[in-house]
């Protein structure tokens, strides 16, 4: 098996954690880890007090913006991978809506590769040991979702101020599912 990336350098065994095995590139300390071992190594590895068990994206993106580390210095394949094994063309996923780094993965051989660096961003953000949570649909559909709502935003905010911005987000919270929803908006229109 050669390097996705590099193409002509050879993957050798390696470890991303104790126990849990990948074939790493020495060039570009990229990773390939199969789902199934993955999963695996989770489950023997169950963490004694399991404090919450399910990190959302929302969150990632939380622990992201208090990390000092910058998602930017980490290398991310841009262009799409063969996969290593079966040669076809891995899907790219996207972590969270404010990093801009994508894993690889590949629905045939379901396993998954890791960009030098990866890995450890996975663990700043508390996703090491969830990262097939990243490959669902519900996780990449609350990503649009979500940038969809900072465009939003950052429309608005060309218009009016910060405060202004989240008064209008009260209000907005407050209408949704307001049963005379309707007639307020009304009221607010007609002076
Ligand atoms: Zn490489
Ligand atoms: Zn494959």
């Amino acid at each position: 098996m050669q390097c996705p990336k590099c193409k002509s350098i050879p993957l050798h065994p390696t470890k991303l954690e104790q126990g849990l095995s990948a074939m790493g590139c020495s060039a570009c300390s990229g990773a390939i880890v199969s789902l199934l071992y993955y999963r695996d190594w989770v489950e023997r590895t169950a963490p004694v007090a399991a404090s919450c068990d399910h990190t959302s994206v929302e969150e990632a993106n939380g622990i992201k913006d208090s990390k000092e580390s910058s998602a930017e210095e980490i290398n991310d394949s841009r262009s799409a991978m063969a996969c290593p094994k079966c040669k076809k063309l891995m899907i790219k996923y996207k972590i969270s809506g404010d990093i801009n780094n994508r894993l690889d993965l590949c629905r045939s051989c379901d396993e998954a590769w890791l960009d030098g660096g990866e890995w450890e961003l996975l663990k700043s953000l508390e996703l090491n040991r969830k990262m097939p949570s990243v490959f669902t649909e519900e996780w990449q559909r609350k990503i649009r979702k979500q940038a969809t709502e900072d465009l939003r935003d950052q429309r608005l905010l060309k218009s009016v101020s910060e405060s202004e911005l989240a008064e209008a987000k009260k209000i907005r919270t407050w209408l949704k599912d307001h049963p005379n929803k309707q007639e307020i908006l009304f009221f607010i229109n007609h002076e």
